[in-house]
């Protein structure tokens, strides 16, 4: 009996305990001046942000380095610049609201450039068919991130049409967090959840109707493979074209302002 109280005590002390002292250490530690001019070159959004959510952020940014590991692939050397960067990024979908700091997230791997992943599919008559595809990022609910880093900076045209590759494989990893990624991400109530798979569904609706009909949408078209991806390219619309979002789809921006909680719009 005492034994075991023993073990129960030291396993406690050792995952529970320990760990939490490591973080709050961390927190309480300076954020290093050199992140701070990385947030200011790669974020564009940071230098417009009110002293309290640059604060917050750089604490969730702390937090979000001293958990996840980053794995550099195909012969890439991990800078601080790619660590800071991809943490500051990931934790601006954080910002002000009652998150965790993706907790099922333990490994960010980063390519070079767009890298190649083998598929293997099951058809029809047990036949397995092998395909390789070039990406550039890739979503995992085990736990692991893929990004490839020339996509991460992108091209400053990119950001002004509202894409964002880390913004873009995060939103995914905040819908898998419900156990399924389907395009909604966990909300407070099932009133939530009906108001938004009501507004988001219209507005997935809407896209895939004007695609048809060979309109021109600020949403970008990749919103209509699936729920999921619509939630992960509007999320990135959000952040980084939040005024012309705002303006031709007023229902969606109100519920993913309610489920952000920042208006990126005052970000300027
Ligand atoms: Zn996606």
């Amino acid at each position: 009996m005492f034994a075991l109280a023993v073990i129960v005590t030291l396993l406690v002390l050792v995952f529970i305990v320990w760990p939490r002292l490591r973080l709050r250490q961390v927190l309480a530690k300076a954020f290093p001046s050199n992140y701070a001019k990385i947030l200011r070159r790669n974020l564009p959004q940071y230098r417009y942000m009110p002293t309290d959510l640059q604060l917050q952020l750089k604490r969730r940014i702390k937090q979000f380095l001293h958990e996840k590991t980053f794995v550099g692939c195909d012969g890439l050397i991990v800078t601080d610049e790619m660590r800071v960067t991809v943490a500051g990024k990931a934790c601006l979908l954080l910002l002000n609201r009652d998150a965790e700091v993706y907790p099922d997230l333990t490994h960010i791997l980063l390519y070079p450039g767009a890298f190649v992943a083998q598929r293997r599919e099951v058809q029809s008559g047990g036949i397995v068919t092998h395909t390789n595809q070039g990406l550039s990022g890739e979503s995992w609910s085990d736990g692991r991130v893929v990004l490839a880093w020339d996509q991460v900076l992108g091209e400053p045209e990119n950001q002004s049409h509202g894409h964002d590759l880390v913004l873009h494989e995060f939103a995914h990893q905040l819908d898998s967090q419900t156990g399924s990624t389907n395009g909604a991400p966990l909300l407070k109530s099932a009133e939530s959840y009906a108001k938004w798979s009501k507004v988001m569904t219209q507005e997935f609706e809407q896209l895939q109707s004007d695609l048809e009909q060979g309109f021109q949408t600020i949403i970008d078209p990749y919103g209509a493979t699936n729920p999921a991806e619509f939630f992960a390219v509007t999320t990135e619309a959000f952040f980084e074209r939040s005024e012309a979002l705002a303006h031709y789809h007023p229902a969606l921006y109100q519920q993913l302002y309610s489920f952000y909680r920042v208006d990126p719009r005052d970000w300027r």
